[in-house]
């Protein structure tokens, strides 16, 4: 449920001849880690195909955070990365998250109904983009002032704080000016996706979040605020079905999620001890800790169930998996919960979208040895340790999905590849 290392594996396979990298979803509350040049670089809005002197495109569903993506560009061009325009494009027609939201979100985190929300105002600009009061660039720049001020007026009309109210109109005021420091790169990217496409060139969609965070397709009230599956790909490009080439997923082997409340996790260890192995040294570029916040993740077992949705949803050609390196750290023997069962005993094998129902179903779990021994020098499946290569065999067999590729450390080449070349 997120943090499976998307981010690497994007970075990894940008590398393979894509002409560009879209970032589909979600916004600055997004973070994906992976190494470049030896430096940890870490992202919210801006595409992993940063690293490669490739396009990267902010497309239409994204909602963007100007201030929070000029900070983010800064920290990146000082690890050496050149942000271009017309080669670095943010969807003039993304609708853009104001300090309005962030402030209501606060508001709401620290109060009675919070929901666990990394604290971006996501929710608020998703919130306005369907009662289609969103602010989009097109808008800012052809003028079109009003909706933002109309949003403030309606926002400073709730607070009763002087201070407050100068404070939110100074960081409105900001982000004027940061929408204009990003001028350049906003762009059409319906229109540069099609003559990438026309040229016969290829796109590597990146999502956000985790499939099962979807907001139609995860738990419902308990993911994010838009689509993070491929029917989210094709609408936010602006493209048909028949330009997906090719699915993959990713799923780490020990999951984790951060935020959220713990019944939506269904196979979460509720050992402490057990747990805080798992993490990991808090401040190691792999351990369980979320980037954006440093809260403690929720950590628990590979969900099948879960996973079998989410291959159907998305029409998963293949799974990449990742941290087969930290498998061990649960111990002699790691679970995995191959399905549910009813309060019948009836064998549930997808995961539900209703909490209600999911919190009826009971994970039933398969016990598998683990190995000794560091495994991060590996790059040959049969090399692994068998019970690494059984533990594979078992999820591949489980889902009738192959797997593609395997994570065995931080490092983009701490892979196993297995894909036909
Ligand atoms: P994302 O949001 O899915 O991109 O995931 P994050 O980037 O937030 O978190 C994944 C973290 O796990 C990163 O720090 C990666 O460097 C690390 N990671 C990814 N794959 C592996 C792996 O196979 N082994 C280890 N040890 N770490 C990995």
């Amino acid at each position: 449920m997120g943090d499976e290392g998307k981010g690497r594996f994007t970075n990894l396979l940008a590398g393979e001849g894509y002409a560009a990298v879209a970032r589909f979803n979600g916004g600055a509350n997004a973070g994906h880690t992976f190494e470049h040049n030896g430096e940890e670089i870490n992202t919210h809005q801006i595409p992993s195909g940063i690293t490669y002197g490739i396009d990267n495109y902010i497309t239409n569903s994204s909602l963007v955070d100007p201030v929070a993506l000029i900070d983010e560009m800064r920290v990146l061009e000082r690890a050496g990365i050149e942000f271009e325009p017309g080669r670095f494009i943010i969807s003039a027609s993304a609708n853009l998250v104001l300090p309005l939201h962030i402030m209501l979100d606060e508001i709401r985190e620290n109060g009675a109904h919070a929901q666990g929300s990394t604290k971006r105002g996501i929710r608020f600009a998703a919130a306005d983009k369907y009662q289609r009061d969103g602010v989009t660039a097109e808008q800012f720049f052809s003028g079109q002032m009003d909706v933002v001020f109309e949003q403030l007026t309606r926002a400073t009309e709730q607070l009763t704080d002087s201070e407050q109210i100068r404070e939110l109109i100074q960081k409105h005021q900001n982000w004027a000016n940061a929408m204009q420091v990003l001028a350049p790169f906003f762009g059409d990217t319906v229109e540069i996706v099609h003559s990438q496409l026309d040229a016969d060139n290829h796109i590597l969609a990146e999502g956000a979040q985790s499939s099962g965070l979807d907001i139609e397709h995860g738990i419902h009230g308990e993911g994010t605020s838009s689509h993070v599956t491929v029917g989210g790909v094709l609408n936010s490009l602006g493209v048909g079905p028949h330009y997906v080439r090719e699915v993959f997923g990713v799923a780490k082997l020990i999951k984790s999620r951060v935020g959220g409340t713990p019944e939506s996790f269904p196979t979460r260890i509720e050992d402490e001890e057990l747990a805080a192995k798992i993490r990991g040294p808090k401040g190691a570029i792999d351990s369980e800790y979320g980037k954006s916040t440093g809260r403690a993740r929720m950590v628990g077992w590979l969900d099948l169930a879960e996973l079998r949705q989410t291959k159907r949803v998305n029409g998963l050609g293949s799974l990449i998996v990742t941290k087969l390196d930290c498998v061990s750290s649960a111990g002699e023997t790691v679970k995995i919960a191959t399905h549910y069962e009813d309060a019948n005993g009836e064998v549930v094998e997808h995961t539900p979208t209703s909490m209600d129902k999911l919190r009826e179903l009971k994970p039933v779990y398969q016990e598998l040895p683990t190995w000794n021994g560091n495994i991060q020098d590996i790059r040959r499946f049969r090399s692994l340790p068998g019970e690494a290569r059984d533990l594979i065999k078992f999820i591949s067999a489980e889902l009738d999905l192959p797997v593609s590729m395997i994570g065995v450390g931080p490092n983009k080449e701490q892979t196993i590849d297995r894909r036909r070349k």
